[in-house]
């Protein structure tokens, strides 16, 4: 949790200085310098490891949630993924730790909040969280052995690389295929068609950066020891560049990295800084890509234009560069949006669009999706730019003002995981010659910036146009869905695979299929993990953090320090109110109050002052389960934040939006808002299949699931893809959207059953609230005879007679999901199931799904509050043989799975782990507040949790989950050849 003072005092920064000495020698590190910045509450350090010329970076603050991390420069050689290759294997056993996947294991031997491994177009990084201080040394150690001193065995990179292996690794006469996690990882990647777009623009206009991920095609040309060599070259502590942040002793982490720096000399030679295309004329690339299948056939182009402005190297201009970014694209206001979204020449705004400082260079993008005319898109960009050199004050002062004001609030906003965002922040440049205390340097940039706008004023930017935009050359990039892409990409893997097994003679397929059978017996050998740190149970504190919530007239209240902002929620239960056939459009309304303005003003105009007096407005619906009955609790949500001089204007605009949306008069914007949901609702399954699949399953079993798929699931995509097809009717649009909208303002916009949360740091502010409440529920319509509707909690299930559904998407793999009935958040039982899921995500289905399948990531969950048990999987090639284990999953547990103490311990680790991650001032008793869980039902859940037993774990598997038929779900491409497909359910969206 973030605690810390509320004045910077002079003293802190004096002890500060005598702490870090600049000049000074810590453990083989030189301080090279310091930077106390007060407004942030911290000190930076600058050392250089001596020896080695490792630097090293450490931000002292108030704040027990330290972060560690190493990372190195790590130019890809080649599309081979090398660089992710080695950041896989790097973690599957190390000289110290040899053990499979050390890394992994250390997940359920810690309580870190967050713990993961990165690869960057040019460097690769390795950090984690954690509040406990022998965690923190414990995961130093291995961290740092496993980057400097892994394995690297050719079966490590035969698993997450790639390797030839028979279908069925035991039949030596099934086909031989491609296999390995990271062959998958990216086989998947691209199915989302954003992702896709965006590696082939950085391909095409940054060739020299490669693909550091890996290109399928490619992955499979590299070798074994090209991985060694890779290591060798680039995972050495001078090209090492380490970071901590929080309250523990950096002498303590110092003494650390000299000993293991210690057999290492100093590298001269550096990680040459890479530089993109020469852009000295216009270029024009068009690519084929997958089509998507929920947009209509003459939406299928994606297209952007590039500038390339300068170096992130001059920090300065950068930052302004991102304010004119800022001014073109962000928001109802920018003239991009009005121009090219609004106008209808493209759906939403490419993935690669905004200000992107990359390596050596900032690009400036402008591109939409969903376009059909390239010409037309070139020709309105620009002129919009001729025209913003044209104007006298092509910008609005006001939303100049509202940037500022927005980076000043941004600021004060405390988040729980500061830390990490500030190494995020900071190491893209930094590993690319960027002093990082220049991105510390926050009020002076401000500072110099408005300095600036007084005597320049809008020729600030004006000048940044005419010197990269106008006349300059421009990267024009644009993918064209075509039908045969998916099929294309099937034919060149299955040319490649049989480039590779016409070679083969004989000893070869006897070697590959030895090599099948030794891998999987090497997967499944019980291990001695007796080598790794551990944390033990009793560092579980046996009682939670409580968080006291007084109870006033009309709002709850925390008191907790905020900084000087005020958070306020409101609320308003829509149980048994709404008519079950509008719950599709619950979501569609809530977006609508935040993008399409009222009978009075254009929703620009109100998002600028939203943007000068807030942190933000949103709105919501959404459906929680009761803790003791799991009955639904269908909410209205609203929220807003401001610094507390300010929080009257949150009630103003929330009695605009609320009260004063006119869907008729502004149905354009409505259809515009339409579009843009429908262009991203392919790559948003493509991100998270296996949440779509699990909720598509949950949603057979209890109502708070069904309706969470109603409006999340889905069901919602296609209901959002229904409405984009009436769009151009006007009268099927008007009857069948507007109307509908209109009749659920009705429904929704009522006094009664209102709640209100306050999150304020003194009594008095939050008195002020109170009546500022008052006041706006007075403005609110309070009907005596209010709308009723059906039995929110009778609200249908999905059925689908017992039979798997396939959900069919244009993908390159598959994510499952089978999904089970469990008990409401208080019974006792649910503590039992959450411990067996972990047991059964870390101790089988991760060897069976991801290991063995070749999957990128599967395991159980239990949702605690939702009362479900879900097995899923995550870009799965064998969807089968993923059902088939979670079916047999319950017989594991109960014959084969011999668990003992230590690894019931370890799931309860891991579980906590997120029990206890720190929360940020705001978040602190919203749970409550949203779903009606309270400390000590919280409480009591915490002793549940670490007094389940082994005979508990048996005992849930027995009732819950032997011999019961699970609801199966796949998305992703048909399943040809399998004679099961006739008894599925097949839906095509
Ligand atoms: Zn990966």
């Amino acid at each position: 949790m973030l605690r810390f003072q509320r004045f910077a005092s002079s003293y802190a920064q004096a002890q500060a200085v005598r702490k870090y000495p600049v000049g000074g020698i810590l453990h083989g590190y030189e301080v090279r310098r310091i930077l106390p910045v007060p407004e942030l509450r911290l000190t930076a350090v600058d050392l250089v490891h001596s020896q080695t010329g490792a630097e090293h970076l450490h931000i002292d603050r108030d704040d027990k949630n330290n972060v560690f991390s190493i990372a190195f420069k790590t130019n890809p050689p080649d599309a081979t993924g090398v660089p992710h290759i080695l950041e896989h294997t790097t973690l599957c056993g190390s000289v110290k730790y040899p053990v499979r996947d050390p890394f992994f294991k250390m997940l359920n031997k810690s309580l870190a909040n967050f713990m993961n491994a990165m690869t960057g177009p040019d460097y690769t990084f390795f950090p984690f969280s954690t509040t406990n201080p022998q965690d923190f040394i414990n995961l130093r150690g291995v961290y740092l052995d496993s980057t400097l001193n892994p394995l690297l065995k050719q079966e490590d990179f035969d698993q997450e690389g790639w390797r030839l292996e028979h279908n069925s690794i035991t039949d030596p006469e099934s086909e031989i295929v491609f296999k390995g996690v990271v062959y998958n990882e990216m086989k998947g990647q691209i199915s989302n068609a954003n992702y896709y777009f965006w590696s082939k623009f950085q391909q095409a206009i940054y060739p020299s950066l490669n693909n550091s991920g890996g290109d399928p095609m490619k992955i499979t040309n590299l070798k074994y020891n090209d991985l060694l060599d890779f290591h060798h070259r680039n995972y050495h502590p001078s090209n090492a560049k380490t970071f901590t942040y929080g309250n523990l002793p950096l002498v303590d982490t110092l003494k650390y990295l000299n000993q293991q720096f210690s057999g290492y000399g100093k590298r001269a030679r550096k990680n040459k800084l890479l530089l993109p295309i020469e852009l000295n004329k216009d270029i024009n690339i068009k690519l084929p890509g997958q089509v998507d299948t929920m947009l209509p056939p003459e939406k299928q182009i994606k297209s952007s234009m590039t500038w390339i402005c300068g170096a992130p190297q001059n920090t300065y201009e950068t930052f302004l560069l991102k304010v004119l970014g800022n001014l073109l694209m962000d928001g109802h206001s920018s003239v991009m949006y009005q121009k090219l979204i609004e106008s209808g020449i493209g759906l939403e705004f490419s993935v690669n669009s905004g200000v992107e400082p990359t390596t050596a260079v900032n690009f400036l993008t402008v591109g939409v999706q969903g376009v059909n005319d390239t010409q037309l898109l070139k020709n309105t960009v620009d002129r919009i730019f001729q025209e913003l050199l044209e104007a006298d004050c092509p910008f609005d002062r006001k939303r100049i003002d509202a940037i500022i004001q927005q980076l000043e609030l941004s600021k004060k906003d405390q988040k729980a995981d500061f830390g990490l965002q500030l190494l995020y922040s900071v190491l893209p440049g930094w590993t690319n010659g960027i002093d990082p205390f220049e991105n510390l340097l926050f009020d002076e940039i401000l500072q110099r910036f408005r300095n600036d706008l007084k005597t320049k004023g809008d020729t600030l930017f004006q000048d940044l146009i005419r010197k990269y935009v106008t006349n300059k050359p421009c990267f024009t990039f644009s993918i064209q869905g075509s039908e045969d892409f998916s099929k294309s990409l099937e034919d060149e893997e299955q040319a490649r695979l049989k480039k590779k097994t016409d070679t083969l003679d004989d000893q070869d397929k006897k070697n590959i299929f030895k090599r099948g059978i030794l891998l999987q017996e090497k997967q499944n050998e019980k291990e001695d993990l007796s080598c790794l740190p551990t944390l033990q149970i009793k560092d579980i504190p046996r009682t939670g953090d409580k968080y006291p919530i007084e109870k006033k007239n009309i709002s709850l209240r925390r008191i907790t320090d905020t900084n000087g902002i005020t958070y306020i929620r409101g609320k308003r239960i829509l149980n048994d109110i709404i008519p079950y056939e509008l719950f599709p459009y619950l979501p569609l309304f809530a977006e609508s109050l935040t993008n399409l303005g009222t009978t009075k003003e254009l929703f620009s105009e109100i998002e600028d002052q939203i943007k000068l007096h807030t942190g933000g407005i949103s709105t919501h619906v959404e459906v929680t389960s009761d803790p003791s009955t799991s009955e639904p609790h269908l909410n209205f949500g609203f929220d807003g934040w401001s610094l507390n001089s300010k929080s009257d204007h949150i009630f103003k605009f929330w009695s605009k939006i609320l009260l004063e949306t006119d869907f008729r008069k502004n149905s354009d914007k409505l259809k515009v808002l339409i579009r843009l949901l429908a262009s991203s609702n392919t790559s948003s399954v493509a991100d998270s299949g296996h949440a779509f699949a699990r909720g598509y399953s949950a949603a057979h079993y209890r109502s708070s699931s069904a309706i969470s798929e109603t409006l999340n699931g889905i069901e919602q995509l296609q209901f959002i893809n229904k409405l984009h097809n009436l769009l151009e009717n006007e009268e099927d649009f008007q009857r069948e959207v507007v109307d509908k909208l209109i009749e659920l303002q009705k429904y929704l916009v009522n006094a009664k059953d209102m709640k209100f949360f306050v999150t304020s740091d003194s009594d008095a502010q939050a008195q002020i609230v109170e009546s500022q409440i008052s006041k706006f529920m007075k403005t609110l319509p309070d009907d005596k005879c209010l709308l009723s509707g059906p039995k929110t909690s009778a609200y249908p299930l999905i059925k689908s007679e017992g039979k798997p559904t396939l959900i069919k998407f244009p993908f390159q793999v598959h994510y499952t999901s089978q999904a089970l009935s469990g008990v409401a958040y208080t019974h006792k039982d649910g503590a039992a199931l959450q411990v067996m899921s972990n047991m059964l995500t870390f101790k089988h289905l991760h060897r069976e799904v991801r290991e063995k399948g070749g999957a990128y990531g599967g395991g159980a969950s239990y949702s605690a509050l939702a009362g479900i048990f879900s097995f899923y999987s995550y870009r799965d090639p064998q969807p089968l043989n993923s059902l088939e284990t979670f079916k047999n999953s319950g017989q594991y547990v109960l014959d084969d799975a011999k668990w003992g103490t230590t690894d019931l311990d370890e799931a309860k680790l891991t579980i906590f782990q997120q029990v206890d991650a720190p929360t940020s001032p705001k978040g602190e008793g919203v749970t409550y507040f949203m779903s009606g869980v309270t400390d000590d039902m919280k409480q009591a859940r915490r002793e549940q949790l670490l007094d389940v037993s082994l005979l508990d774990v048996h005992r849930v598997t027995e009732k819950y989950l032997l011999n019961k038929e699970g609801v199966s779900t796949v998305i992703g491409p048909g399943i040809e050849g399998k004679t099961v497909l006739p008894k599925w359910e097949v839906k095509e969206l």
